[in-house]
């Protein structure tokens, strides 16, 4: 324990540190620094939620209702028992399948509407939050499927989650709020 509460105030915010036979000296971080410091250290994996997913032999219709009820921008087409990634389809899908003259969602199979699987942009749960954060950014979507690879194979990707604008957005404020260290476990 220090002497002075303000050492041990300004070492555990990481601004001071403490070595024998040096005593305190300064980190050289200012508060930005600390910051991306702490923003480094939380995943993918710390700030998900679950993933809303449809099978690929449903319709158009069926993705749609499946966005009102589990009330989200983006579904998952996933195939087979287990659940490998298949497409995305968001909003702007189905409105413009929608806006198709004589159109019929009902009868229009998920995987005509959806963005296939060679372009989809995903996210790794060990990976830096504000690096998935960027991928948004850079391909200006809202959600980014959270996978791990079966068998090492590109085209075998494993659902685990979604990160969403929201997921960021959540985060920022419990930055704000100074509730950041909820994240590490
Ligand atoms: P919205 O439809 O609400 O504008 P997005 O901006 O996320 O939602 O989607 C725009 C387009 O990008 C859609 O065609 C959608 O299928 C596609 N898309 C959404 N997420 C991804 C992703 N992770 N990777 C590749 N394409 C995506």
């Amino acid at each position: 324990t220090c002497a002075l509460p303000i050492l041990a105030i300004l070492t555990m915010s990481g601004i001071l540190d403490a070595r024998p036979r040096v005593g305190y000296f300064y980190t050289g971080k200012n508060t930005l620094g600390l910051l991306q410091e702490e923003l480094s250290s939380i995943t993918v994996e710390d700030i998900k939620s679950v993933p809303i997913v449809v099978s690929s032999e449903k319709s158009a219709y069926d993705a749609a209702i499946t966005m009102f009820l589990e009330d989200v921008g983006t579904v998952f087409v996933v195939e087979g028992p287990e659940g490998l990634l298949h497409g995305v389809v968001s909003r702007k899908d189905l409105l413009k399948a929608a806006l198709n003259p004589g159109s019929d969602l009902h009868q229009l199979p998920v995987a005509m509407v959806m963005t296939p699987l060679s372009k989809i942009v995903t996210a790794s749960p060990e990976e830096p939050a504000a690096s998935a954060a960027r991928r948004l950014m850079d391909h200006e979507i809202d959600c980014l499927p959270v996978v791990r690879l079966l068998d090492q194979d590109p085209r075998r990707l494993q659902v685990l989650g979604r990160v969403t604008k929201t997921n960021f957005t959540r985060l920022l404020v419990e930055l704000a709020e100074g509730k950041g260290g909820n994240y590490h476990s």
